[in-house]
Formats: structure tokens, sequence, C-alpha cells
């Protein structure tokens, strides 16, 4: 009588291998694309190289649609606050990377005008150097990405989002008591993160 082979049938996982690997293989990219950095994306995503190798052609200019932000140029203090509103406004998980020096550092704009690195604002997964990065660059950006997706766990994404979330309220607590602008207040806090030599505001 033949025996029964469960090797053959069964599998057997964690529940955090399969569910990052079904996310780093479906990112949907939403470009916030506010200077020279998005003209290299737009090569990036075009036939020649070919990003939907990595499944993550569909890109969405809705936030609530994507879950792969691209931080594509120079971001001035007056954006910072649409930034987080628009990181805050993706469905969770989500990831962000900052392509290009400007957006990772404020690059060679060092003036009181420009923000100096998204990742004072929001969470950044992947800096990608460059000015402009290249395509390859981005793509290997993402690739990083997708190897971080891998190791994430469930509780620790947890973490990540309840400690923006409690930024989100900090700054909606201060705008409410005080009576300013989203972005007076998220420039109040950017200031006071600096003094306190945190630089990060989340
Ligand atoms: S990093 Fe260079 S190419 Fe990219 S937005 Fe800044 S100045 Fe432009």
């Amino acid at each position: 009588m033949t025996g029964i082979h469960l090797d053959d049938s069964v599998m057997t996982t964690r529940l955090d291998a399969v569910v990052n690997w079904a996310r780093k293989n479906s990112l949907w990219p939403l470009p916030f694309g506010t200077a020279c950095c998005a003209i290299e994306f737009m090569s990036m995503m075009a036939s020649r190289y070919d990003f939907s190798r990595f499944g993550a052609e569909a890109l969405r200019f809705s936030p609530r649609q994507s879950d792969m932000l691209l931080v594509l140029g120079t971001i001035t203090n007056k954006q910072a606050p649409i930034l987080r509103q628009v990181y805050s406004q993706m469905a969770e998980p989500k990831w962000v990377l900052a392509v290009g020096v400007c957006a990772s550092s404020g690059g060679m704009y060092r003036t009181y005008s420009t923000l100096q690195g998204i990742d004072r604002v929001v969470p950044v997964d992947v800096y990608v150097p460059g000015c402009p990065p290249r395509p390859e660059s981005m793509i290997y950006g993402a690739m990083k990405l997708q190897e971080k997706i891998t190791q994430e766990t469930l509780k620790g994404r947890r973490e990540h989002i309840e400690r923006f979330y409690a930024s989100m309220a900090r700054q909606e607590a201060l705008q409410e008591a005080r009576g300013l602008s989203n972005h007076q207040v998220v420039r109040e806090m950017v200031l006071a993160a600096g003094e306190n030599g945190d630089q990060r505001i989340w």
C-alpha cells in the first residue's frame, strides 16, 4: 500500500512571512513630485527600466489607494504639513522612499525655507542618494524596501503607526490651543525638535 507523504502537499510558514511576501510584491506607488527628481521617476516608470517587474506599476494619485510614497524633489517648510497630511491619509501599511538629496536632507538648499530632510515630518524607510538619482538607483532603493518589508513584524509595524499618529494628535492639540495654521504649527514643532537635538517631530 502506498504511504501518504505529507511533505508533498503541506507547507508550513509564519503569518508574518506570508503577509510580507504579498506586501512586498504588490506595492502601489504615490509620486509626490516637486522638482527635477520627478522627471527621473517618469523614466523609471517607462518601458526601458520597466518597474512593472516588481509588481509596482499601478501608480495611484490618491493617498487612499497607495502604500509606497515616493518623495521626489525639494520640500519647502510650507509643503511639510501637506506631506504629513498626504502620508496620514495613506492606508496602512505604508512605506516612504526619500528620493534624491533634496528630499533626504534638503540637499544644496541649506536655506530657511527648505525642509532639511523629510524624515523630520514623516517616517522614511529608504533614502536614495543622488542629484538626481538615476532610475537604476531608484529601483535599487525599491529593492531595499522590499528587503526591509520581508523582515518586518506585525508588532513592529503597529509601534511605528502609533508613534506617527501620536505626533498628529500633538499637532492637532497645539493647533486648537494656539489658533495657528497647520503650517505654523508644523514649523514650530520642527524648530522645537531641532532645539531638543531630536530633529524629528514624530
Ligand atoms: S536632488 Fe537634484 S535632481 Fe533631485 S530635486 Fe534636488 S536638485 Fe533636483
